[in-house]
């Protein structure tokens, strides 16, 4: 059965379909500045990369000359060929604790939803509207970022706030990246030969947050209403004293969009280090002695630490530690940064297991208290599957 995962961005569009159940991956790629001058794409095919230009003013368009690809590539021989399409959706608010079929009540919930998630809800609805019209016969599901959060309990899920604005309004935590945990719980489940694990996730790439994961099942996650809490982030600030963002606009005279934009997009590594929100060049800016690097990764580790500490013992322990996404899967140094923070728990990392990038890889030492692993995480599989799931 041919599944195609899509994830819409508000000019991009992501693919990569898959022969299901086998987990082939037929073909990937990506549509970029949808909307904008210079649009164009991105096809993978058979090992093989190819980059066209081509006017894209909608999504659409973007599907359509997918479609067209797709049977040019002799992928699918007609659109019947594809099964499902899956999409990408940020925020499933409390309506959701799974991947749906999606029918006119689930789009009406996306769009409701949207006020939480006003960059990715609008993106997706886009996405699926688009797929609605290019391959009508195929089934669209909803995988949601917050779907795998929605076990964690009201202690942990409550702002120590009025609780009408809980009730009334919604504001709580929810936790996003949840297709990434759950794709890595599962796999360090396989390799640990069990489903009865205590396991904490961290997902760090550009955006980051870390999980307490029991039984499969998410106990705590450091997102919270929106993507900007818990870890410092490449330009997000990660978790702040609230009373901030009202000093900054009522002493400062800022206002609430500067303030939204300074702790978003100026924030985090950017915002500390003066020099880039990409982990590479603060690792270069380390290797030359630059003491707001140097300050910006320890800041940076030092949250991690945290969170690792604080689910090591809202779990009762832990049997592993997952390192996943573009930092967690690549830098060897933040893992090491990590990890040596660590020892007064017994948690000790091999330094020659660490020497690793992009791989499935035990990096903790054999008298390591908990086993350390990197975990390359892959989301459009997890969407494939839960696709899958849903039409087979
Ligand atoms: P993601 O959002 O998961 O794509 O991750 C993006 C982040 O991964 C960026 O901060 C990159 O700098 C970081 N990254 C990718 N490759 C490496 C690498 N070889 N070493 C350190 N960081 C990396």
């Amino acid at each position: 059965m041919k599944i195609l995962s899509v994830n819409a961005g508000s000019s991009s569009l992501k693919f990569q379909m898959y022969e299901m159940p086998e987990e082939k991956v037929l073909i990937s790629g990506v549509f970029e500045r949808i909307g904008i001058n210079g649009s164009m794409y991105t096809i993978k095919y058979n090992g093989e990369k190819v980059v066209k230009e081509v006017p894209l003013s909608n999504h659409k368009e973007a599907f359509s000359i997918l479609m067209d690809e797709l049977i040019g590539y002799n992928v699918v021989e007609s659109l019947n060929d594809i099964k499902a399409v899956a999409h990408r959706i940020v925020q499933g608010g409390t309506y959701y604790s799974d991947s749906v079929i999606i029918d006119e009540d689930v789009i009406s919930k996306i769009n409701e939803l949207s006020v939480l998630a006003p960059l990715h809800n609008p993106a997706g609805i886009i996405g699926i509207k688009a797929s609605e019209e290019i391959i009508p016969d195929a089934v669209n599901v909803a995988v949601f970022d917050t779907a795998f959060h929605q076990t964690m309990e009201e202690e942990d899920y409550l702002y120590a706030i009025p609780r009408k604005y809980e009730s009334e309004y919604k504001i709580r935590r929810y936790g996003m990246h949840g297709t990434s945990h759950k794709y890595v719980s599962e796999r360090i489940n396989e390799i640990l030969g069990r489903n009865d694990t205590k396991v904490i996730v961290c997902h760090i790439g550009n955006g980051a947050s870390v999980s307490a994961i029991k039984n499969g099942k998410c106990v705590n996650t450091s997102m919270g209403l929106t993507p900007n809490a818990g870890l410092i982030m490449g330009t997000r600030c990660g978790d702040i004293d609230a009373t901030i963002v009202t000093y900054m606009i009522e002493t400062l005279g800022l206002r609430a969009s500067e303030v939204e934009n300074i702790l978003n997009k100026e924030s985090g590594l950017l915002g500390i280090s003066g020099v880039s929100s990409d982990s590479r060049d603060i690792e270069d800016g380390i290797k030359n002695n630059d003491q707001n690097c140097i300050l910006a990764q320890k800041m940076y580790e030092r949250r991690i630490v945290d969170y690792i500490a604080k689910y090591y013992v809202e779990l009762e322990g832990c049997d592993a530690i997952c390192f996943t996404a573009g930092i967690g899967e690549n830098s060897i140094m933040t893992r090491k940064g990590v990890i040596d923070k660590l020892g007064v728990l017994g948690i000790k990392l091999d330094i020659e297991r660490n020497n690793v990038r992009g791989k499935e890889a035990l990096i903790s030492s054999d008298d390591s208290s908990v086993r350390v692993y990197v975990i390359p995480t892959d989301e459009e599989l997890m969407m494939a599957r839960d696709a899958y799931n849903l039409v087979k």
